[in-house]
């Protein structure tokens, strides 16, 4: 605790961003980074509380509540107030491998249980999070670790999201041979082609997949395992594998005339317009510009749909969710230290309502159809509100008969979540999987054995859609157990 009284003398600031209307003219990160005296200030704001929440990660009434990674926030609060900016890194890097991405994209669960929470705001943890990172590299503090001695065991990683990155990080420091597989062209998984450019900078990205090929991982790109490269291939040529290869089998919305086209999954259209940022942003096959726009779907891939086309310059852009709008404060069910789930004008909607007059989100509207040109063009949607019922004690979604409104539409994306990882590559492999599709491993969410034999899973693949913080807790898990499993055999194990 740097300054005793810092969370009285101080309130909370959040970090600035660029003017909606200025920043939907192009792609760079809307964040402003804070000022060193904003940083002195708002570090100091921690208590250094005796029984700190923030850092938990724990289970708390069946939700999970602080740090998943368990971030030592207190400590690098304290040595960002004294401004020891490298001890403060040491810190951070003992935790999380990748700060730089979670200190932009991270929900921030450490926030809603800090301390300072129960009648205060929080303190900016994330912000700091992500400056202590950023000095690491401006300062070259950020350290290409190639280990000193090799074990000679050989690990293969199947997907290279934040999951396969994390576990790829710790395999390689702990001295094995780790070989990342990519089916994409570009290492990073949905932080490379989901998560859009002005949330995360691809260059952030790349910096860290340097740093990691220094350090000696190898990574092979636009190569699918289970049909590029085969599993007795993997088993050939390594001691064992990790599956990390995310949930991105889509969900969708079965309805009349959904072969129009026109209509298109969320990640297709966030994917092309990433891959066109290499080139010319208008050189995607799926552009928004002149459109009306309707994205299917209340969650966050729907807002970064939202933000994409606001930057491809949509006529109009409208999100349909099927939940009311959050309350402005905690309910008593959502008490501190949950995450609060309040109201928030995320920053595509915030631009939404300066740049088009309106905010972006439908509440409680469900698509009943498509209506369908005769070019085959999507034209229209057609909806009816819904509302929460209590029916025989159970919450229901009703329909509301005679609400039935028509949207104009020429693009449809569909962001209502995902059914769970693809199935191809699990089946190629003879991996058991849960009730919900998701990689099944044995007893207990911290155990991350599949039902092959030096065969481990980690990641969305065998949690569910969940947060780039939770793929890195999983990565680093993973690692230690694959770790353990290699240096407790000597011989090869899954030949
Ligand atoms: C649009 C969108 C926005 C999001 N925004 C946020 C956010 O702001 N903050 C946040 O915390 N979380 C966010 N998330 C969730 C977060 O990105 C994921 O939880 C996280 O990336 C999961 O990491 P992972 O490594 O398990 O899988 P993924 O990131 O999905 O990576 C899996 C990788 O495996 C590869 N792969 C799959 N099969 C094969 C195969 N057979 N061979 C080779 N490679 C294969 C895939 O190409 C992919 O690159 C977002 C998700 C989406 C869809
Ligand atoms: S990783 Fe996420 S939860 Fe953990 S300290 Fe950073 S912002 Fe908070």
């Amino acid at each position: 605790m740097g300054y005793l009284k810092g969370f009285m003398d101080f309130t909370r600031r959040d970090q600035d961003v660029r003017d909606p209307i200025d920043r939907i003219k192009n792609w760079e990160e809307y964040v402003i980074r804070f000022s060193d005296q904003d940083l002195k200030e708002q570090s100091s704001r921690c208590m250094d509380c005796g029984t700190p929440f923030c850092h938990t990660g724990a289970e708390w009434d069946g939700a999970y509540v602080g740090c998943p990674v368990n971030n030592f926030i207190p400590e690098w609060n304290e040595l960002v107030s004294e401004e020891n900016w490298e001890e403060a890194l040491r810190r951070l890097e003992e935790t999380n491998n990748f700060p730089e991405f979670t200190g932009r994209v991270c929900p921030a669960p450490c926030e809603g249980s800090c301390t300072l929470a129960i009648n205060d705001d929080p303190v900016t943890i994330k912000s700091i999070e992500n400056e202590i990172i950023e000095r690491g590299f401006e300062n070259n503090w950020v350290e290409v670790k190639v280990p000193s001695k090799r074990t000679g065991k050989r690990v293969a990683i199947v997907g290279s999201g934040p999951a396969g990155l994390a576990a790829a990080d710790q395999l390689n420091e702990m001295g094995h041979h780790v070989t990342v597989y990519e089916r994409d062209d570009r290492p990073g998984g949905l932080l490379m082609y989901g998560i859009p450019n002005m949330k995360l900078e691809k260059d952030t990205i790349e910096r860290r997949i340097n740093v990691m090929k220094e350090s000696g991982i190898e990574f092979v790109c636009n190569t699918e395992i289970g049909v590029d490269v085969t599993r007795d291939e993997l088993k050939r040529d390594y001691d064992s594998v990790i599956m990390c290869t995310g949930a991105q089998d889509p969900r969708d919305v079965p309805l009349e005339n959904r072969d129009s086209s026109g209509i298109h999954f969320a990640m297709e259209y966030l994917t092309a317009a990433t891959k066109a940022l290499e080139t010319d942003p208008k050189d995607t096959p799926i552009t928004a510009e002149g459109k009306n726009v309707i994205v299917i779907g209340g969650g966050d891939t729907g807002a970064d749909c939202v933000a994409t086309a606001l930057r491809q310059n949509a006529k109009r852009v409208v999100q349909f969710g099927k939940h009311p709008a959050s309350p402005e404060e905690r309910t008593d069910q959502n008490p501190w230290p949950e995450f609060p789930m309040t109201f928030k004008l995320d920053y595509g909607y915030k631009e939404g309502l300066e740049a088009l007059g309106e905010d972006p989100r439908k509440y409680e509207i469900l698509t009943q159809r498509f209506e369908k040109g005769k070019d085959g063009q999507v034209t229209a949607l057609h909806t009816l509100n819904v509302e929460k019922v209590y029916e025989n004690g159970k919450l229901v979604t009703k329909e509301i008969p005679g609400t039935e409104q028509v949207w104009e539409a020429d693009l449809v994306l569909i962001a209502i979540g995902f059914l769970g990882p693809e199935q191809e590559v699990l089946e190629h492999f003879g991996l058991k999987t849960d009730e919900r599709g998701r990689i099944w491993t044995v007893d207990g969410m911290r155990d991350y054995r599949t039902n092959e034999e030096g065969v481990y899973a980690a990641g969305d693949a065998r949690r569910g859609q969940s947060l780039v913080v939770w793929a890195i807790r999983e990565g680093r898990e993973v690692a230690d157990q694959v770790d353990q499993y290699l240096m407790s055999h000597k011989e090869k194990q899954i030949v």
